[in-house]
């Protein structure tokens, strides 16, 4: 590979003065390819008055970039080893600092208030390690942040169970979660080959605009959620079937059924057939029956 594109021996080298053995327990591949970290930071409009959230900046490929698009940049290392490097590379940027800390305990509230209060729209952008991936995006989404998107790198498989259509395999909780609060499009493929280590696995980078208002009217948001998980915790099982084995303390069988076609569903089907809009309905109508 031409050396303009690759920063791989760049990468090298930082790990090599700084005598860092990597830890694979934190998921520490880093990117070394110039072409798709420019395609990753392009997929958010920055401006000066962007602010932006970079999760795992490792020893700093995306964060380069984003200096200088970002108004104001924040990074969040979980491994404390890497905040000096970190610092010492980004020592002539005014516009960024590094907190010490694990993204999933971060109250993201009092980190915009600290850092990008000044900033007109906050932006996350993440490239952590696969087994935090679905706890990350909820905690994330559910936390009713102001972001206006969240790119994230992740496994090939996860970004299509966020973007997966009824009636396939890959369409779940998960895919319903993300719809609720975003829209999810896909940004690039990403080899596994551009990391240095290589990974076992190639990832798939997304982004999720979050939405204003969600696509469906909910009065009991907890309810609605209670009732994906069990439609698909027991996939092979009927709607009616799964939904028993939820609410069987709450109803009797006849009442499910009963209820499930007030709501204009058929128990029959099975949650995988079902769209967010019908969920919502059967949300309501347990709703109401529930109370
Ligand atoms: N963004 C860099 C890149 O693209 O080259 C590094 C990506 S590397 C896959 C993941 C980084 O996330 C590592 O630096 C790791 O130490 C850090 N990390 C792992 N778990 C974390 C957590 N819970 N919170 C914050 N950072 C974490």
């Amino acid at each position: 590979k031409d050396e303009q594109r690759t920063i791989s021996g760049q990468t090298k080298a930082i790990l090599a003065e700084a005598k860092l053995g990597l830890k694979k327990s934190l998921g520490q591949n880093f990117l070394t390819d110039r072409h798709i970290i420019e395609r990753i930071v392009s997929a958010i409009p920055l401006t000066e008055q962007s602010g932006v959230i970079e999760i795992g900046p490792g020893i700093g490929a995306l964060t380069e970039r984003l200096v200088k698009q970002a108004g104001s940049v924040v990074g969040i290392e979980l491994d404390r080893r890497l905040l000096p490097v970190l610092h010492q590379l980004f020592a002539t940027n005014e516009n960024i600092s590094f907190i010490h800390g694990d993204a999933l305990k971060v109250d993201y509230h009092q980190l915009i208030h600290d850092y990008l209060s000044e900033c007109k729209d906050v932006h996350v952008i993440a490239n952590l390690p696969y087994y935090i991936t679905s706890p990350l995006i909820i905690h994330l989404l559910e936390g009713g942040y102001p972001f206006q998107n969240i790119v994230i790198m992740i496994q090939k498989e996860v970004a299509e169970r966020l973007m997966a259509q009824p009636h396939t395999k890959a369409y779940g909780s998960l895919t319903l979660f993300a719809q609720y609060y975003a829209t999810v499009e896909r940004v690039t493929h990403v080899s596994r080959n551009v990391f240095v280590p290589r990974p076992q696995v190639d990832s798939m980078v997304v982004k999720l605009t979050l939405r204003n208002v969600p696509p469906v009217q909910t009065s009991d948001q907890t309810l609605l959620f209670q009732i994906i998980r069990a439609a698909f915790q027991q996939r092979r099982k009927t709607l009616q079937n799964a939904l028993h084995a939820q609410f069987q303390s709450q109803a009797t069988k006849d009442q499910l059924h009963s209820w499930l076609q007030t709501s204009g569903i058929d128990g029959k089907r099975r949650g995988e057939t079902l769209t967010l809009a019908e969920f919502a309905h059967i949300a309501k109508v347990f709703a109401e029956e529930l109370r």
